[in-house]
């Protein structure tokens, strides 16, 4: 299983497995890069399938930030409590993060349709129980999260987009 040094991936109670802190992480850290590459939407689903695509990063209309199976992109689970967010096509955290905790984002934060839709099990006191669209959320909620989410939606509300980070 992947590690490096910030992130292992181990067993999960939310799904599996997940992308787990091995040291103190400070708010504003990148922690990993979708790695696949930048990709059209409908060329992910014909090539790869929709399991697939669910795993990818929605980055802008019809734009996904590819995974890849093994990497922290492929096992990073969903809260509705979450202690990160999106950086274009980075996840980056959204406060100081504990060693040995579960890094998770709210999967709406990249969403600005309403043709994906989850059924949440996360046990987070404020579950949502179905995760849709960003738009969709109570405004409280799209206010802390503007700042973390995907730069279609950003561009929509009017506030500075993120770089998106080549692998190199
Ligand atoms: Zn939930």
């Amino acid at each position: 299983m992947l590690k490096d040094d910030n992130l292992l991936i181990k067993k999960s109670k939310i799904d599996s497995y997940g992308d787990f802190t091995i040291r103190n992480i400070r708010k504003g850290t990148i922690l990993f890069i979708f790695p696949g590459g930048l990709e059209n939407i409908n060329i992910i689903r014909k090539n790869y399938g929709e399991h697939f695509l669910d795993r990818c990063l929605e980055v802008d209309y019809g734009v996904e930030a590819m995974t890849i199976k093994g990497s922290f992109s492929w096992y990073v689970n969903h809260s509705c409590n979450p202690n990160c967010g999106i950086s274009g096509n980075s996840i980056i955290s959204m406060k100081d993060i504990r060693k040995d905790e579960e890094i998770t984002f709210d999967y709406s934060m990249s969403l600005a349709s309403n043709s994906w839709k989850m059924k949440c099990t996360c046990n987070s006191i404020n579950c949502r129980k179905i995760i849709g669209c960003f738009f969709g959320l109570p405004e409280k909620l799209k206010k802390k999260y503007l700042p973390y989410s995907s730069n279609h939606i950003r561009r929509k509300f009017k506030i500075p987009e993120s770089p998106l980070y080549s692998m190199k």
